[in-house]
């Protein structure tokens, strides 16, 4: 899968609906099973380890240990096989907003919070 950097991507984090920073994360490659740098959003909170990439969606990642935990949010686009992330909260009605990162793409989900 190619990575195009995209500057209007800015995941929330799913649990404080924060603008996530953009960064990179050592993850454990898939395909080769070897720890490598990926570019990821990581949540601003220094206790909150929840991050985004688009090869793995959302999960949490914790400093020196490149395999994910079990907290992840993997959900893809039909259309796209990207990882929806959520774009905008309303946090009157506790709506999580979740889009696709392909620009353009009208897959929309809008879920309540659950976390
Ligand atoms: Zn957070
Ligand atoms: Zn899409």
């Amino acid at each position: 899968m190619t990575t195009i950097e995209r500057e209007t991507l800015v995941p929330l984090c799913p649990r404080h609906h924060d603008e996530m920073k953009s960064s990179e994360v050592l993850r454990l490659d898939p395909a080769s099973n070897e720890p490598k740098m990926t570019p990821s959003y990581r949540c601003a909170e220094v206790s909150c380890h929840w991050t985004y990439s688009l090869s793995g969606g959302y999960y949490v990642y914790r400093e020196g240990e490149p395999r994910e935990g079990k907290e992840s949010i993997y959900d893809l686009c039909p259309t796209h096989h990207q990882p929806f992330y959520i774009s905008k909260y309303d946090s009157q009605g506790k709506i999580e907003t979740w889009r696709c990162p392909e620009a353009g793409c009208e897959s929309v989900k809008k879920s309540p919070m659950q976390r």
